[in-house]
């Protein structure tokens, strides 16, 4: 017996794609799940096989929301572990609110639990910090205004004021625009940026280059989803050493 509570469903983040990073809770969900609802799309189906053998598992990418909503009711009534398997983290873009608020309709909750999201493995997979001491210190995620609008005070010119790194999701598709509004905001044109196709993936596919030619190089490549856009200097060559490992720093904040 697990010690999950089959009276909720479990949303659980799946990880960037590489199936060694989700969680270990994640990973015991899975393995006990009776019932798996996985965003087809994005989620790796290597994870899958955690799951057991008897395990019912369902790309919802052939769903609608009733649809899902249902399946999950019918699975908590009948005592069954239903995990909704999510890509990244849930916190970003991930429509779990909606979900939760339907289920809590029929009388039912649920429960989270965190995923590593894209844009970290996007680090990861370039082996770069977000945060470059005297570079810059603050990360925008954010993404174009697509068939979800974006509020008007969140832009991609206002945010580019502040030429900080930005993390774009969501919007590779339209990179030609992306390049406009963020040279518009105020990022020179020699600003680096780097495409992440797929990052953790087996086929991970890796842009390099600048707001001047970015562009075309994601035309070439033929990239135009599952992938993050970055932007910012935290990308070039600038660098300074770290307060935290030096010297004279004291030892209680490494
Ligand atoms: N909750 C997810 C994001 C879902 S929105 C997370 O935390 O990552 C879907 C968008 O996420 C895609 O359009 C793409 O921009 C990005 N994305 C998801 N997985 C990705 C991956 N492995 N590599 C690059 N981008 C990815």
């Amino acid at each position: 017996m697990d010690n999950f509570d089959h009276s909720k469903v479990y949303f659980v983040g799946a990880g960037p794609g590489d199936p060694e990073l989700i969680t270990l809770k994640g990973y015991n969900l899975l393995k006990q799940a009776d019932i798996v609802i996985y965003a087809g799309s994005l989620i790796n189906p290597e994870l899958l096989n955690y799951c057991k053998s008897t395990a019912q598992c369902h790309d919802s990418a052939y769903m609608h929301l009733e649809q899902i909503i249902t399946m999950m009711a019918e699975g908590v009534n009948a005592g069954k572990l239903v995990v909704r398997l999510q890509t990244g983290d849930l916190s970003l873009y991930g429509s779990i609110r909606e979900q939760g608020e339907e289920l809590e309709k029929l009388g039912i909750g649920f429960r989270s639990v965190a995923g590593v999201s894209s844009f970290l493995g996007a680090a990861s997979e370039l082996g770069v910090e977000y945060t470059v001491p005297e570079v810059s210190q603050s990360l925008i995620i954010t993404r174009m205004a697509g068939r979800t609008p974006t509020p008007e005070l969140e832009s991609l010119e206002s945010f580019a004021q502040h030429q900080t790194s930005m993390a774009i999701f969501l919007s590779v598709k339209g990179i030609g625009e992306v390049v406009d509004k963020l040279m518009t905001g105020g990022y020179p044109s020699d600003t680096p940026v780097s495409i992440v196709y797929k990052a953790t993936w087996k086929d991970c596919q890796i842009l390099k280059g600048t707001l001047a030619d970015i562009a075309q190089k994601v035309t070439e490549a033929g990239i135009y989803k599952t992938a993050l856009i970055l932007v910012g200097r935290f990308l070039g060559e600038e660098y300074h050493y770290s307060k935290l490992y030096d010297a004279e720093f004291c030892h209680e904040y490494r």
